[in-house]
C-alpha cells in the first residue's frame, strides 16, 4: 500500500490481555480513529453484533473471499479463520483516519509485507495469573476455550519482539494513556505529515531563501 494520510497500527496480545478494551477506550477519546472489523468464522459471543465486532461468516464464504483476493491478510487462530479486508482499510486511511488492526502475530507478519509503514503495538498482561483471571472474569468463553487460549498465550507472547511498541496493561488508565501517546506521536512521523501537508512542503521547498 502506498503512503496514505492515516496511520495503520497492528495491535496484538495474548487473548485476554486487554486489546479490545484499550482500543474501544481510545476510540471514545478520538473520532478520527477506527478499528478494522475483521471477518471470522467463529461463532458470535453473547452481545457481539455482526458488522460491529466482526463480520461473522461461514467457512465456505470465507474461502470464497480468499479466492477473490479480498483479504490483506488472513489466518487460522484457535481453529477459526480470521481475516482483514483490503477495501475498508484503504478507504479509511485515505481519509486520514488512523486504523487499528486487532490481529495475531501471523497476521501482523503478512501486513508488514504489504504495508511496511504499519506500526506494531504489543500488549502484555502483568502476569499469567492475571491473564487467566481476566479471561475468567470476561465470562464469555467456556473453560475449554479459556484453557486453549492460555496454552496459546506463551507462543503469542514470544513474538512481542517483532513489534515497535510494548505496553504492559496493569493499571488500565496508565496503559490507555501510553497507547494514546504512541498513536498521537505517530501522526508527526514524516510520512504522515508529508502526505497531509504535501502542497505546503512543495511550496516551502520550492522557495529560494535570500
Ligand atoms: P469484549 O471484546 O467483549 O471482551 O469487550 P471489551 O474488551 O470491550 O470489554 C469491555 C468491558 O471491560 C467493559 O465492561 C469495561 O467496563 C471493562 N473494563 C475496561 N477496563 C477495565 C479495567 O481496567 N478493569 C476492569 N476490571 N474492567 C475493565
Ligand atoms: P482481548 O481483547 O485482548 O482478548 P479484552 O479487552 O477482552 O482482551 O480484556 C479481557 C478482560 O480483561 C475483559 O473483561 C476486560 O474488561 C478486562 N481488562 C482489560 N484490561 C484490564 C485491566 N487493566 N485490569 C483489569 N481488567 C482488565
Ligand atoms: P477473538 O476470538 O478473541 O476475538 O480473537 C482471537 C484471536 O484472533 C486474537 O488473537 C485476535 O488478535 C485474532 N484476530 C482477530 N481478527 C483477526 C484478523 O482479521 N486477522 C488475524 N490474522 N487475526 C485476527
Amino acid at each position: 500500500m502506498q503512503e496514505l494520510a492515516g496511520n495503520l497500527f497492528i495491535i496484538s496480545a495474548p487473548s485476554g490481555a486487554g486489546k479490545s478494551s484499550l482500543i474501544q477506550a481510545l476510540l471514545k477519546r478520538h473520532t478520527d480513529m477506527q478499528v478494522s472489523v475483521s471477518h471470522t468464522t467463529r461463532a458470535p459471543r453473547p452481545g457481539e453484533q455482526d458488522g460491529v465486532h466482526y463480520h461473522f461468516i461461514s467457512v465456505e464464504q470465507f474461502k470464497a473471499l480468499i479466492a477473490q483476493d479480498e483479504f490483506l491478510e488472513w489466518a487460522e487462530v484457535f481453529g477459526n479463520y480470521y481475516g482483514t479486508s483490503k477495501s475498508t482499510i484503504r478507504d479509511s486511511l485515505s481519509r486520514g483516519i488512523d486504523v487499528f488492526l486487532d490481529i495475531d502475530w501471523q497476521g501482523a507478519r503478512q501486513i508488514r509485507r504489504q504495508a511496511p509503514s504499519a506500526k506494531g503495538i504489543f500488549i502484555l498482561p502483568p502476569s499469567l495469573t492475571e491473564l487467566e483471571q481476566r479471561l475468567n472474569n470476561r465470562g464469555q468463553d467456556s473453560a475449554e476455550v479459556i484453557a486453549k487460549r492460555m496454552a496459546q498465550a506463551h507462543s503469542e507472547m514470544s513474538h512481542a519482539d517483532e513489534y515497535e511498541y510494548l505496553i504492559i496493561n496493569d493499571n488500565f488508565d496508565s496503559a490507555l494513556n501510553e497507547f494514546e501517546r504512541i498513536v498521537l506521536a505517530q501522526r508527526n512521523g514524516y510520512g504522515s505529515q508529508a502526505s497531509k501537508h504535501n502542497s505546503l512542503l512543495k511550496q516551502l521547498l520550492a522557495t529560494t531563501a535570500n
